[in-house]
């Protein structure tokens, strides 16, 4: 065997060991922890870098784990007054097994197998435990948020270690330059796709498939004008003000729902200059906040306020698209929706910037893959205008690295763009796995 081979070794080991667990949560009916232990090995034939220490970790708990339940299993037996020597050196063993296989997963055998994308190891790692740490208060506190919990009790971890896992692979995507504008369209617009499968069968009665049993409705505008009109900021508000403090107005390039389909059908054509990409929607969001208010001040019945902020929000989407598809820019993003407008401003209380950098040739490539207005032919050599969402298509676009991303008032180290797409990622995750209309 050559010294650069990792050989088979490694791997058996690991099955065996995640095998003997998966069989020990199974009898302890944690259907869920089982089926993630057999994934879990089966992800780690990718041999990506970033597992190496989680999976050292895994066995390392695993191992904790054998050691308790050999400790419960002789006291109970002992006290049965039952024999206990063999159960004890089994179970001895099994934890043995793991522990070794957790040492030789962390050794040069274990750096040899988990090999792959090792420039992305750190992000991946710490994305798989943000989406872990997102998900796992869900699984205490409201396990029917998750959608496999929701269907099949008890497979509620297994949807948190498949939702770590994608946003860990989602991660590596978006970190490279080339391969992320592709990415991030594709998968904001799965995420889209899923978000109104849901709301098409919360529709037609499925309820185990809407929110609170009763379909929302899907239009951004009436996230605000909804709370307004209540008077109380509801579940949206808080997610929406929390995504936006956190990745600023990514919401608006990764996280909306609808917002994929105005990319969408925008970025088949060349921009054009953008007249005002605040300017209508500013109007649009006075005229937003007057109307719930008024609707709340005539003590108007919820079914017609809720009908109108349907019929408007929906109406103007065809139109809209159309327009995106003629002057290649998101038209019912930069001049109509109400919400990307609080996004943009209160995204400035986020650290993220798009900024120049002193390589930029002016030579104009990345005005092209701006679909916001945030750069076009009218802000030539400054920097992004403030509707800017943070889509990161002009740092692809850039071949002299002209762009970048960095925290607010400091230099770009290429580590602000790192933590930036370890965020979005992990709410990407976490949206589309507990995705509910
Ligand atoms: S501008 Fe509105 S519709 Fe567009 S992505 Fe943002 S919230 Fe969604
Ligand atoms: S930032 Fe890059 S793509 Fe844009 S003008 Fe400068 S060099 Fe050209
Ligand atoms: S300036 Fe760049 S990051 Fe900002 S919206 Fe335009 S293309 Fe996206």
């Amino acid at each position: 065997m050559s010294a650069h081979r990792p050989g088979a070794l490694l791997p058996v080991c690991l099955l065996l060991t995640l095998l003997l667990s998966a069989a020990h949560w199974w009898r302890a009916g944690q259907a869920g922890v089982a089926l993630a232990c057999l994934l879990w090995w089966s992800a780690s034939l990718r041999r990506a870098a970033w597992m190496r220490p989680l999976t050292a970790l895994l066995l390392l708990l695993l191992a904790a784990e054998w050691f308790l339940t050999a400790d419960q299993f002789i006291q109970l037996r002992q006290m049965r007054h039952q024999p206990w020597l063999r159960l004890a050196l089994i179970l001895t063993a099994t934890a043995a097994v793991t522990l070794l296989t957790a040492l030789l997963v962390w050794g040069s055998r274990g750096r040899r197998w988990f090999s792959r994308h090792a420039e992305s190891a750190g992000a991946q790692a710490l994305c798989f435990l943000l989406v872990t740490a997102l998900l796992l208060p869900l699984l205490v506190l409201s396990p029917r948020t998750l959608l496999l919990e929701r269907f099949f009790p008890g497979l509620g971890p297994l949807q948190i270690v498949c939702a770590a896992l994608w946003g860990a692979w989602l991660c590596r995507r978006l970190s490279d330059r080339q391969t992320a504008p592709v990415i991030r369209r594709r998968v904001w617009l799965l995420f889209s796709l899923v978000f109104f499968a849901q709301f098409a069968l919360g529709l037609a009665g499925q309820s185990a498939f809407s929110m609170s049993g009763e379909p929302h409705i899907p239009v951004p505008g009436v996230i605000i004008g909804g709370a307004l009109y209540r008077g109380q900021p509801g579940f949206m508000v808080a997610l929406f003000t929390l995504s936006v403090l956190t990745a600023g107005a990514a919401w608006c390039s990764h996280l909306c729902y609808f917002g994929s389909w105005d990319q969408l059908a925008a970025s088949r054509t060349r921009p054009t200059p953008h007249p005002h990409p605040f300017r209508l929607r500013s109007l649009s969001l006075l005229a937003t906040c007057a109307c719930a208010l008024l609707l709340r001040a005539c003590g108007a019945p919820s079914a017609p306020a809720v009908a109108g902020g349907l019929l408007l929000g929906i109406s103007l989407v065809p139109a809209a698209l159309l327009f995106s598809r003629r002057r290649g820019y998101a038209v019912y993003c930069t001049m109509i929706c109400p919400l990307g407008i609080l996004a943009c401003l209160l995204g400035r209380l986020s650290p993220w910037r798009v900024r120049r950098t002193s390589t930029c040739v002016q030579c104009g490539a990345c005005l092209r893959a701006c679909r916001y207005g945030a750069l076009d032919r009218l802000r030539e050599g400054r920097e992004p205008g403030p509707s800017c969402v943070l889509c990161r298509d002009c740092l692809s676009a850039c071949a002299h690295n002209g762009l970048c991303l960095r925290w607010a008032g400091k230099g770009g180290n290429g580590l602000a763009e790192r933590a930036f797409v370890v965020i979005v990622s992990a709410l990407h995750a976490v949206f589309l796995f507990t995705a509910m209309a």
